[in-house]
């Protein structure tokens, strides 16, 4: 029998339009799908997270999927360092193909198995597939990363339209062009695997039951988005974060629906991309602020607000109304989170890594570039942040996109009744005016300027 390629599932857990897959299965196979539950990630997680069912799930309805096809998905558990020195050892292997993970820990988990791999004289093969445009394909034309969204944003679709290619009668754009695995599953190595999928309870997880949306978005939905996106109380986004975050979807299927729909639409999912191209070219924004002088300013990070803010008690109605349908949902919609994320950045004074941290505890499509971009923007400290003295005024806001205030009473029953908090934590005025005096001097001495 010949030797077997290893293609390995990671933030891709679906078949169908698969580049890294794709390039496996057209190699010639027989191909072995595999999955690894990585140990390193999931000990540090609490036992119920609606996270670890949602992929728990898309694995077994991918080994589902794979079985329609003779194939089997092998899922381990483990490190993935040890699991691949037993895969290994295991198979005499021609090949390993996956997908490209950007996030740090990734970068050094790859390049550990790929050196491993290489000690033992098999190739590893990495592909894009998450993104459309890596950071090194769309850059400034003078070189280096763009730090802002909209030359970014012309450039991507510049690049986006340089190179159209044939498909379903007209043309498309070769990036946005669909990766068709299903004609090569014949290459699949058949049978049933040995080992069946680890259980929640054996990795230590109890089940929960996330509330998933649908991988299908109605066409309206796009077609209005424009009109609908920035109010919380209509379903007027697609909720597809959770499905980008881990491959259950492709974005090139999805952004190549949005091109002939709603260019807006398409502008959003190219701040994906775009929050990504600055994780790859900047990697320091993990730990710490773009801009180097926000690391003067001194925050009050008083504990009580914290738990507060977390909890939905701050006696901001939207505020609260966004941080309980997290807490609830795992999602917030995206006005609400720019929102909280400010309040708590400058009404409260608190670390902008705070929220960051909780949101990704929280966030069911919780990914690190996009996260990060998101809390760097709304404290001011990021590439292409909102600058510090503009400050959401939460009133308006909710005048603006909740004006009967749907989403608080949906969120927060209280509401309106003597139960809820009749004084804000913080209040606008005062709170605008302490978060730029301190930001204000803080900048100030670190520039230099005092
Ligand atoms: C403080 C803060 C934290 C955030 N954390 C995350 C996160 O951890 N994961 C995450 O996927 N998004 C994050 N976002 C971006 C955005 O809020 C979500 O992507 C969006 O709310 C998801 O809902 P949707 O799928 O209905 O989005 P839609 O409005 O339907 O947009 C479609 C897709 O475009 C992408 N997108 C839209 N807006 C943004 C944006 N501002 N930045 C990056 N991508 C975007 C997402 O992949 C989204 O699914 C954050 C935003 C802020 C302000």
């Amino acid at each position: 029998m010949s030797q077997p390629t290893l293609f390995w599932h990671r933030r891709d857990l679906r078949i169908h339009d698969n580049a890294g897959l794709y390039r496996a299965l057209k190699a010639g196979g027989p191909v072995i799908p595999i999955f690894i539950f990585d140990y390193e990630i999931l000990t540090q997680l609490p036992s119920e997270d609606a996270r670890v069912v949602f992929i728990h799930n898309s694995v077994t309805e991918l080994a589902e999927a794979y079985r329609e096809h003779g194939g089997d998905l092998r899922v381990y558990y483990g490190k993935p360092l040890n699991v691949w020195d037993e895969i290994r050892k295991e198979y005499d292997l021609a090949a390993v193909y996956t997908n490209r993970d950007y996030e740090p820990y990734a970068k050094v988990r790859d390049l550990a198995v790929k050196e491993l791999l290489a000690k033992h004289g098999v190739s590893f093969h990495d592909f894009k597939d998450h993104i459309i445009f890596e950071s090194e394909e769309v850059q400034k034309n003078d070189g280096g990363p763009y730090t802002v969204y909209t030359p970014y944003w012309r450039k991507w679709k510049t690049m986006m339209e340089s190179r159209m290619v044939p498909f379903e009668g007209g043309e498309v754009s070769f990036y946005l062009k669909p990766y068709p695995t299903e004609k090569y599953l014949k290459n699949l190595r058949q049978g049933k695997a040995k080992e069946s999928i680890p259980t929640l309870a054996e990795m230590g997880f109890k089940e929960v039951k996330p509330d998933i949306p649908a991988k299908e978005v109605p066409r309206k939905v796009i077609r209005t988005y424009d009109e609908t996106r920035d109010i919380p109380g209509v379903k007027g986004t697609s909720e597809l974060s959770v499905h980008f975050r881990h491959g259950t979807v492709s974005i090139r299927e999805k952004a190549r629906k949005a091109l002939g729909l709603n260019e807006t639409y398409l502008k959003e999912l190219v701040w994906r991309d775009f929050y990504s191209n600055i994780l790859q070219a900047f990697p320091k924004v993990v730990d710490g602020p773009f801009r180097e002088e926000y690391k003067a300013i001194p925050w009050e990070n008083n504990e009580e607000q914290f738990k507060a803010w977390c909890e939905g008690k701050t006696g901001v109605p939207i505020v609260d109304a966004g941080m309980r349908q997290l807490n609830e949902s795992g999602w917030m919609h995206n006005r609400v989170r720019m929102i909280v994320a400010s309040y708590l950045t400058k009404h409260l004074l608190i670390d902008w890594r705070w929220g960051e941290a909780y949101f990704a505890e929280k966030l069911l499509d919780y990914e690190l570039a996009s996260n990060n971009g998101g809390w760097q923007w709304a404290a001011g400290c990021g590439t292409d942040a909102q600058p510090y003295f503009r400050i959401f005024n939460y009133d308006s806001q909710q005048k603006k996109f909740d004006k009967d205030y749907k989403y608080v009473k949906e969120w927060v029953p209280e509401y309106g009744t003597p139960d809820y908090p009749s004084e804000p934590l913080v209040e606008h005025k005062w709170g605008r005016e302490r978060a730029l005096r301190v930001y204000k001097e803080a900048l100030a001495e670190a520039r230099g300027e005092k």
